[in-house]
Formats: structure tokens, C-alpha cells, sequence
């Protein structure tokens, strides 16, 4: 039987471009979707790393399988690193993506220093507690203002240099390719056999060890 995975979000976004990175793997991918309702995790975290093992692990334990989970973020070098660990609630948690990005260009408009850096950590965690942890990131400028209908989140105003476009005027593929999540996953994918060898040998010993509660 195929091992399974998680999936550990509820963002669209990310599952397309998760579930695209990982169909060519022997190992079933299932999202949230796929269960009833489970608590929400808190992402109450000061780090992205802290933060996804916090999905992870918690998603596992609950549902008793292997869960992947990323934390990501957009950090601004002339704002002190923010939006960094707050990216998706900056601004409130009720305001559309597009609102969110006008109100960031707001904040940077007497800024020449106009560095900034996606940042991603993925994390696999078993329902016993362990984990591995893959880490990424992309460089890039926060652009004047608003280009570009792809993706979500601040990619319309994530300005990247090598390809003179913002991320929202990528496609997914040409995304996937130079992201901060794109290159943390294709670590993951790098090593997918070991880690499916990994999941098999904590499966068998996390049954073994009679706290399975599925058993
Ligand atoms: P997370 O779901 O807690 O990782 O939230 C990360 C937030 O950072 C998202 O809601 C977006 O606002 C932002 N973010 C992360 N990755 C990306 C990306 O690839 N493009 C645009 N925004 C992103």
C-alpha cells in the first residue's frame, strides 16, 4: 500500500502548487479537504520554522499520518523584516490580498531601500512528533505598485529583477522554478525517496510502539 501525506493547508494556492510538485511520487496526497473539520492550528510562532512544525505536528497527531506543512512569508528589509511571520493577517485578518498589497505599497512610499525576501520553511512531521524541515528563499524588490493577476498573496508586488517581471506576472510553472517555495520543495522533492523511506520506518515503529490510536 502507498504511504500517505497531508497536506496541511487550507490555502488553494498552495495545494495546486504542492500537488503539482509531488503527483510524480509513490505516495498518496491528501489535503484538509479530504477530513472533517480539525482545530485550527494557532500560528502564534516567532519563526517560520516554529510555525510549520506547528502545523505539521499538529495536523499529524490529530489525524494520525505524515503531514506536510509550509510557513512563508514576505519579509521587508526597510520595514525591520516585516510583514515577515504576520504576512497573511498584516493589516487585519478580513482584507482582500489586493487590499493588503496597496496598503504595503502605502507603507513603502518614501522608501528608497526597496529590498525584500520571501522566505519559506517546510515541514514533514510524523504523528509521534519527529520532523524533518527544508528551508528557502527567494530576493527580490517591492515594486512601485500593483502588476500582474497570477498567483496570490504580495505577488503583484513582489518585483523580481532576473526576469523583470512581478511574481504575479509569472505563470505558475515559470513561479514553481525560482520560488522560495518552489525551491524548498524541489529539496523535498530531491529527496522524496528518503523521505518516504523515512515515513515507512516511523510509521512502523510509531504502530509498534502501541500509541497508535488508530490500532
Ligand atoms: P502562511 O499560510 O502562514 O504561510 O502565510 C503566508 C502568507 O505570506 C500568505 O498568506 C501570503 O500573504 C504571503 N506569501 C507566502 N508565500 C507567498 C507567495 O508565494 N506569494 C505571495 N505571497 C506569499
Amino acid at each position: 500500500m502507498r504511504p500517505a501525506i497531508v497536506i496541511a493547508t487550507c490555502n488553494q494556492g498552495k495545494i495546486s502548487e504542492l500537488a503539482v510538485l509531488l503527483k510524480n511520487f509513490k505516495i498518496e496526497v491528501k489535503s484538509l479537504a479530504d477530513f472533517g473539520p480539525i482545530p485550527e492550528v494557532v500560528e502564534d510562532g516567532d519563526t517560520f520554522e516554529a510555525n510549520a512544525y506547528k502545523k505539521a505536528s499538529q495536523t499529524a497527531r490529530i489525524l494520525g499520518l505524515p503531514a506536510m506543512a509550509d510557513d512563508s512569508g514576505l519579509c521587508v528589509d526597510a520595514l525591520n523584516g516585516a510583514p515577515g511571520v504576520f504576512s497573511a493577517r498584516y493589516f487585519g485578518a478580513g482584507i482582500s490580498d489586493t487590499h493588503r498589497c496597496q496598503r504595503l505599497l502605502q507603507q513603502m512610499e518614501d522608501k528608497t531601500d526597496r529590498k525584500a525576501v520571501f522566505e519559506c520553511v517546510i515541514s514533514i512531521a510524523m504523528p509521534g512528533g519527529a520532523a524533518l524541515t527544508y528551508q528557502a528563499s527567494c530576493q527580490g524588490l517591492i515594486a512601485d505598485k500593483i502588476s500582474g493577476t497570477n498567483g496570490f498573496g504580495y505577488d503583484p508586488i513582489f518585483y523580481y529583477p532576473p526576469l523583470d517581471k512581478t511574481f504575479a506576472q509569472l505563470s505558475q510553472v515559470e513561479k514553481n522554478r525560482i520560488s522560495h517555495r518552489g525551491k524548498a520543495l524541489a529539496e523535498v522533492n530531491q529527496e522524496f525517496d528518503k523521505i518516504i523511506q523515512w515515513i515507512e520506518i516511523h510509521e512502523r515503529n510509531y504502530n509498534d510502539s502501541g500509541f497508535n490510536p488508530k490500532k
